[in-house]
């Protein structure tokens, strides 16, 4: 019997904050759960890589590649916001400041993922890492920035916020989900400001044009594999027929995975 897939998933983190009740205020590396129901669902098994605290242990005191080496592919779960300081900006509110550390933990996953050839899904704060990864910016507060967008971010109602995405011609997810246009939830209010150079648009919001998915443009051998959309499919109840389903692109990361896993010595 094959054994599953392993996945490496990035972890959220709490850092050490003396106000917090949760563990006594101690750092944590953590993962929403949806997200290893949803790899689980599907046959894999997660791995959280636990992010160094910092305080005591420093960044490059991890050895990223090595933390990656039992793995298959690279899963980086949406969370906080990206710090604008990561693509060269000032925060424009202190409230969207957001998370410079974890942007660093992950930055260093995902370049280790990419140098060695292990495909990488990016989800929600995720796609938006691999823009600023591969040089490019964030819109800091999509309402603010963007006057004419509609709501990507409903605090309300959370993951219940959703709006129509459509893929561009030549998209690859209109082959993996059979239609050009499709429903997705809607939970984030940052989003791809300057799109990096070497990531293809994969889908936009219909009524914005928003950035909703981006993918490194693939070399002749599709190399390497990073794909990131600013939805949760991870938040979605499977049964329900309403919003594009969960399964293309998880299968999608999953057969990029297979390619690799199963290539020839040398080929
Ligand atoms: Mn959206």
């Amino acid at each position: 019997m094959k054994r599953p897939l392993r996945i490496a998933v990035s972890a959220s983190i709490f850092h050490r904050d003396a106000s917090r009740a949760t563990y006594n205020g101690r750092p944590l590396s953590y993962v929403e759960q949806s997200m290893t129901d949803w790899l689980y669902e599907h046959g894999a098994q997660p791995y959280v890589i636990g992010a160094p605290s910092f305080d005591r242990l420093p960044l490059d005191a991890v050895d990223y590649g090595a933390a990656l080496s039992g793995m298959d592919g690279l899963l980086l779960q949406g969370g906080v916001d990206v710090s604008p300081t990561s693509y060269g900006q000032q925060p424009l509110r202190p409230e969207w400041a957001g998370d410079r550390r974890r942007d660093e933990y992950e930055l260093a996953l995902l370049e280790a993922a990419i140098t060695s050839n292990k495909p990488v899904l990016g989800i929600c704060r995720g796609c938006q890492l691999i823009n600023v990864a591969l040089g490019g910016t964030l819109y800091q507060d999509i309402a603010t920035q963007v006057p004419a967008s509609i709501q990507h971010n409903d605090r309300e109602v959370y993951e219940l916020n959703r709006h129509e995405v459509e893929f561009p011609a030549g998209s690859e997810l209109a082959a993996l989900y059979n239609v050009t246009r499709g429903v997705v939830n809607s939970v984030h209010h940052q989003a791809i400001d300057r799109l990096a150079e070497g990531l293809v648009v994969l889908a936009r919001s219909v009524d914005d044009d928003l950035v909703e998915a981006v993918k490194l443009a693939a070399d002749p051998h599709d190399e390497p594999w990073v794909l990131g959309v600013q939805w949760h499919p991870e938040f979605q109840d499977p049964r329900d027929e309403t919003l594009l389903p969960t399964a293309p692109l998880l299968r999608a990361f999953f057969r990029a995975i297979e390619a690799r896993t199963h290539r020839p010595e040398g080929g």
